[in-house]
C-alpha cells in the first residue's frame, strides 16, 4: 500500500479537489490510503472562530463560520452538484450547526480551553475528509471516509497531543487495512485523533504530514506521497536565485536541516515514524503531477556536488552577552539560556568566546525583554537585520577544505558568526540582511553551476 497526503492547497476548492481524485486514480493498483488537510486557510479560520467565542465575541465568531460554511457547501455544490448528495449535504449543514452550538457555548461558559480549541481545530479535518470521499467516490474511486479520530490515538496534550503508537497500528490493523483489503480507498483527515477515552486532539499544526507517516508507517506503506503546491524542495530559495534546481534525492538528515534553517515545503521531523521503518517520502505537485518531485530516504545517494542546498533565513537578531570575569564561570551559560527559555525564544546558532557569547534568535519583541533580564547577568547588546546562510549535505562529512572554498566565495562581506559541526552535515553563518541576494546567488554559482545529474533536476 501507499500514503497519498494532500494539503490544504491540493483540496483547497472544487478545482484542486478534483485534480486530487485524477491523482489517486492513477495508483489505484498501488493501495493508497489517503490523507488530506483542512481546506487551505480553514483551520487558522477555526482558531480565530474559537478565541473570538473564547473572548465572548459572538457575532464574530458565528460570522466566520458562516463564512467557512458557505466556503464548504460552494466547493461541494461545485464537486457534485446542487443536492447531487443529500446525504452528504445534511450530514454537513449537521457539523456545521454542531460548530456554531459549541461557538455559543464557549461564549455562553466565557473560557476557552485547550481541550475545546482542539475540538474546534480539528473540525476542517473532518469535514474535508467526508467531502473528498464523497468526490471520489462521484468520480470512480470506491473511496470510503474513515474518521481519524478512531484511528489515530494520543494522550491528553490537547493543541500537540503525541501519538500512542502501538494502540494507533493496532486501530490502523483493524479499521483501515480491510478496507484497503476489499478494495477500497479509505480517506482520512490528518492532523486530528482522539484519546483512549475518546476526546478530540490534534498533533500540532501542519499535522497532516505527521499523520500521513503515522499511517504509512503503521501499514508498512511502500511509499509515502505528500502532495503540494510546489514542485519539491529545491537547492535554494528561486525568488533569491532564478538558477535554483529541483533536488530529486535528498537524505532525511538534509531535509530537516533545511528546514530548521528556513525551508518551507515541509517539516521532515513530522515524518520520522515513515524514515525509521525505511519508507521513502516523496514530495510532489497536484498542480504539475507529471513532475518527479523531490524523494526524502533515510539514506540519499551520494552526490557529486558537496551541498544539496543553501537555506537562508532572514529577521535573525544576534544578541552578544559580555561579561570579563565570570562568563566561563561553572553554570555561566546555564543562567544565559535559562533567560531564553524563560520567555518561550528559541535559540538557532551559538558561538562562545573566554569572554562573550553569541546567540541567534529569530527577531521578536520581546528582545527587549530579554536583553533586559541578560544584563542581570552580564553586557548585553542585541543588533537585528541578520540572516543566517546555511548550506547543507551529507559529503561535509568526508570532503577537506569546504570552509575554505565557501568562505572565499563571499570573502568581500561581513560574517558576524560562524557555525559548523554540530550536525556534521550543515556549514552556517550569520551576515547582514542586505547581503543575502548576493551571498546566496555567489555560493549557488560557486556550489551548483555544476550539477550531478542523479541528483538535481
Ligand atoms: N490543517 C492543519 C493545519 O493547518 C494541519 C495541516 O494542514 O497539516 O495546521
Ligand atoms: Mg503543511
Amino acid at each position: 500500500m501507499i500514503v497519498m497526503k494532500f494539503g490544504g492547497t491540493s483540496v483547497q476548492d472544487a478545482q484542486a479537489i478534483d485534480r486530487a481524485a485524477a491523482i489517486v486514480r492513477e495508483r489505484l493498483a498501488e493501495q493508497p490510503v489517503v490523507v488530506v488537510s483542512a481546506l487551505s486557510k480553514i483551520t487558522d479560520q477555526l482558531l480565530a472562530m474559537a478565541s473570538a467565542a473564547g473572548s465572548g465575541n459572538r457575532e464574530k465568531a458565528l460570522e466566520l463560520s458562516r463564512a467557512a460554511r458557505e466556503r464548504h457547501f460552494a466547493a461541494v455544490t461545485e464537486l457534485l452538484g446542487v443536492q447531487a448528495v443529500p446525504q452528504l449535504w445534511a450530514e454537513l449543514e449537521t457539523d456545521f450547526d454542531a460548530l456554531d452550538d459549541l461557538l455559543a457555548g464557549i461564549v455562553a461558559v466565557g473560557e476557552l480551553t485547550l481541550r475545546t480549541t482542539d475540538n474546534i481545530a480539528g473540525f476542517g479535518e473532518r469535514v474535508s475528509s467526508k467531502i473528498v470521499a464523497t468526490a471520489f467516490s462521484q468520480r470512480g474511486i470506491s473511496a470510503e471516509s474513515v474518521d481519524s479520530r478512531q484511528c489515530i490515538v494520543t494522550d491528553a496534550n490537547f493543541t500537540k497531543a503525541v501519538p500512542q503508537f502501538e494502540e494507533t497500528n493496532a486501530r490502523l490493523a483493524q479499521i483501515v487495512a480491510p478496507l484497503l483489503e476489499s478494495g477500497r480507498t479509505p480517506v482520512m483527515g490528518g492532523f486530528i485523533g482522539s484519546t483512549r477515552e475518546g476526546v478530540a486532539t490534534t498533533i500540532g499544526r501542519g499535522g497532516s504530514d505527521f499523520t500521513a507517516a503515522i499511517v504509512g508507517g503503521g501499514l508498512n506503506a511502500t511509499r509515502i506521497e505528500i502532495w503540494t503546491d510546489v514542485d519539491g524542495m529545491m537547492t535554494t530559495d528561486p525568488g533569491l536565485c532564478p538558477e535554483a534546481r529541483r533536488i530529486k534525492t535528498i537524505s532525511f538528515e538534509e531535509a530537516a536541516e533545511l528546514a530548521y534553517f528556513g525551508a518551507k515545503v515541509l517539516h521532515p521531523a513530522t515524518l520520522l515514524p515513515a524514515i525509521q521503518k525505511n519508507i521513502p517520502v516523496l514530495v510532489l505537485n497536484s498542480r504539475n503531477p507529471k513532475n518527479e518531485g523531490t524523494r526524502i530516504t533515510a539514506a540519499a545517494p551520494r552526490s557529486k556536488n558537496i551541498f544539496r542546498a543553501i537555506a537562508a533565513k532572514k529577521r535573525i537578531t544576534i544578541v552578544n552577552v559580555v561579561a570579563t570575569r565570570m562568563l566561563m564561570a561553572h553554570g555561566f551559560l546555564k543562567s544565559i539560556f535559562e533567560v531564553f527559555a524563560a520567555h518561550r525564544c528559541p535559540v538557532d546558532m551559538v558561538t562562545t568566546s573566554e569572554v562573550s557569547v553569541s546567540v541567534t534568535v529569530d527577531s521578536n519583541e520581546s528582545i527587549a525583554a530579554i536583553a533586559a533580564d541578560l544584563s542581570k547577568l552580564a553586557d548585553v547588546e542585541y543588533v537585528g537585520r541578520k540572516a543566517i546562510v546555511c548550506l547543507v549535505g551529507e559529503n561535509i562529512r568526508s570532503t577537506p577544505g569546504i570552509a575554505a572554498k565557501v568562505f572565499s566565495a563571499v570573502e568581500d562581506v561581513t560574517i558576524h558568526m560562524i557555525s559548523q559541526g554540530a550536525s556534521e552535515i550543515n556549514i552556517s553563518f550569520v551576515i547582514d540582511e542586505a547581503d543575502v541576494p548576493k551571498v546566496v546567488s555567489r555560493l549557488h554559482q560557486t556550489f551548483f553551476s555544476q550539477t550531478d545529474p542523479e541528483v538535481f533536476a
